[in-house]
């Protein structure tokens, strides 16, 4: 049997928002530093049980600023650093829409970087 996604084996499938890493790239470990702390402060009560904990944050707008833009794609990566090897990586990913007055601010990401 021959299916579409056989006969589109060159083309990769398109990038489905949110992405999620739980695992380290290097070391396979699903131990993180702030994911660690955090769990912690989850058992002492403390935070909430839906809150995420990330090392690093940056925002990506992905227009052209040599023009006028209305909205544009705007790339929220949230980074942590691994608890067994060190390695810093993206743990997760979100993908939403920036206006001109929004491009330089961090985008209402739900469920995901606490309130
Ligand atoms: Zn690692």
């Amino acid at each position: 049997m021959v299916n579409n996604k056989e006969e589109n084996m060159e083309d990769k499938e398109e990038l489905k928002f949110p992405l999620s890493f739980d695992q380290c790239p290097n070391c396979g470990s699903e131990r993180k530093i702030a994911g660690e702390i955090l769990k912690q402060e989850k058992e002492k009560g403390k935070i909430s049980p839906g809150v995420k904990a990330f090392i690093s944050t940056s925002n990506s707008v992905i227009a052209d600023m040599g023009r006028t833009w209305l909205s544009a794609p705007i790339i929220s990566t949230f980074y942590d650093v691994c608890g067994d090897c060190g390695t810093y990586y993206c743990i997760h990913a979100e993908l939403g829409i920036a206006t001109p007055q929004l491009g330089q601010q961090p985008p209402q990401v739900k469920g995901f970087g606490g309130n």
